[in-house]
């Protein structure tokens, strides 16, 4: 049995999509609550427009789409689902499938997909990744649902996604919210791979003095190295454009104030949930907030001295920054895919650890070369932390020594790196036989009589504490 194909929403990713869609062949029945914008999209869609069935309402959608029917919603994430599946609910019949490909929140999804559970149809959630240019031209899909959904639709998924030597960047994470679960920790590692290119820029322009020209080359020749990556290329070609109003570089006119959507902090409020260590992921959500906070940098600023400072001639060179970062990046994606193992216990799902290193090879934003030797050592890595996995555990005993400089380096001369920072102490703890949680352990013992174990196996699990408030009452 083949499904039929329909979309809802031709806004930025959803016309994008549904284009995609009909390039690879398949006839795609398309709705938008705004019918100029339908009108619009089917008049601008040149000969793909032979594949396209616009509709003006949602009842003839729906019956413009021969059943079983798979239905993609690319509204915005939230209400709108809820609202747009209801409406949904009473036109459709069993074996019809309902697809929400937007950033919705994973538990959102779970309990759509229990809702749906009571009707006839179907849904499941697709994280979709690219930005408007991946869905035109093939994003990186992680699919939620059961097997048979993939066997049905999976065909779908991986004709329209990226590919990486010819392999599609498309495949099933587990059930319920777990693709959605796996986009989340995608944008999660998207925002702190973004900080750190951004603290390393800030030593370059703060620290070394560099102008946007000269970044920029140092980016690009970064490109061609291990760091190569969409966003270290991208990350070059913003430091080299020129603004068309002041004739300035475009980096120097714009406001250091960073948006977020949400997609980045949710990883990290996940991972508290979890109880799973992300420092670099949440760093990064940091420092954004942090950012936008714009007055309170001024003031504090006036008051205790402007920041940061410029490096001392020869504190740091760009090799060692270089090897910083590719020390930064595997820790920060170590953390990344320890919190998508640790998910994939909690909520019963099976997630392809290799697989997900591998679909994001293309088509997503945070695509990199490194990801695919990640792929390979998470192949073999069994559940172990990435950081063990060859090559990653030599390339840290490699370059642990650069981060370490540049750190030091950048704290000396007061330029934040969070990221970097947080990455650091990260690895130094998980190296750590002996940590400094014994004290903490007496604190609570103290305070509230929380209990300890000894060292020695001795079963003695409250100290001496003669005049805690405890010992009092
Ligand atoms: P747009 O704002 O471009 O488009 C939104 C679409 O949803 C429009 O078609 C709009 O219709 C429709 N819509 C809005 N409100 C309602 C409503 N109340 N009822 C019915 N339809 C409604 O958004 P995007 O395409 O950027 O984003 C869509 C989804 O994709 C979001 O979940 C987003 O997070 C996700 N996403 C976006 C990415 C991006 O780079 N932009 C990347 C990955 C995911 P109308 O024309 O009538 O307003």
């Amino acid at each position: 049995e083949t499904m039929n194909f329909g979309l809802i929403g031709l806004g930025t990713m959803g016309g994008a999509l549904a284009l995609n869609i009909a390039e690879h062949g398949f006839p795609i029945t398309v709705y938008n609550r705004t019918g100029e914008v339908t009108e619009h999209f089917t008049a601008n869609a040149g000969e793909l427009a032979q594949r396209l069935t616009p509709t003006a309402t949602l009842e003839e959608f729906v019956a413009a789409i021969k059943p079983p029917r798979a239905i993609i919603l690319m509204v915005p994430a939230g209400p709108v689902v809820d609202a747009q599946i209801d409406a949904l609910a009473p036109l459709l019949g069993p074996g019809d499938v309902i697809i929400d490909a937007g950033n919705a929140n994973y538990a959102d999804t779970e309990r759509r997909t229990c809702r749906a559970g009571d009707e006839e149809f179907d849904f499941i959630g697709i994280g979709v990744s690219g930005g408007e240019e991946g869905a035109r031209h093939g994003p990186s899909i992680m699919v939620g649902g059961q097997p048979g959904h993939w066997q049905r639709l999976g065909h779908l998924f991986e004709a329209i996604s990226a590919k990486y030597e010819g392999v599609p960047c498309a495949a099933l994470m587990g059930q319920g919210g777990a693709g959605h679960f796996v986009k989340m920790v995608h944008n999660g590692i998207e925002y702190a791979d973004m900080q750190m290119i951004a603290e390393a820029y800030s030593l370059m322009r703060d620290g070394m003095g560099q102008d946007s020209t000269r970044i920029a080359r140092v980016f690009e020749q970064w490109n061609r190295g291990p760091l190569a990556s969409y966003l270290i290329e991208i990350s070059g070609k913003v430091a080299r454009a020129t603004d068309p109003i002041t004739g300035a570089p475009m980096l120097d006119v714009i406001r250091d104030a960073a948006g977020q959507k949400g997609t980045g902090r949710w990883t990290a409020i996940e991972a508290q949930h979890l109880a799973v260590p992300v420092p670099v992921i949440e760093a990064a959500v940091a420092a954004r907030n942090i950012s936008a906070r714009t007055d309170e940098r001024a003031k504090g600023a006036e008051v205790f001295g402007q920041m940061p400072r410029a490096l001392p001639e020869g504190a740091l060179d760009l090799e060692t920054l270089e090897r910083a970062l590719i020390a930064g990046k595997i820790l920060c994606y170590a953390q990344g895919f320890e919190m998508l193992s640790v998910a994939a216990e909690k909520f019963f799902w099976d997630l392809p650890m290799a697989t997900i290193a591998r679909i994001w090879r293309a088509g997503c934003i945070i695509r990199s070369d490194m990801l695919n030797d990640m792929a390979t050592a998470l192949e073999g890595a069994e559940g172990e932390s990435l950081i063990h996995a060859e090559p990653f555990r030599s390339l840290l005993q490699e370059h642990e020594a650069a981060l370490r400089e540049t750190v030091i380096a950048a704290m000396r001369t007061g330029i934040a790196v969070p990221a970097l920072s947080s990455g650091l102490s990260w690895f130094d703890a998980m190296r750590t036989r002996r940590s400094s949680a014994n004290i903490i352990q007496a604190q609570r013992d103290f305070f509230g009589a929380h209990s300890f174990q000894r060292l020695d196996g001795v079963d003695a699990p409250h100290g001496p504490w003669g005049d805690s408030p405890l010992a009092e009452g």
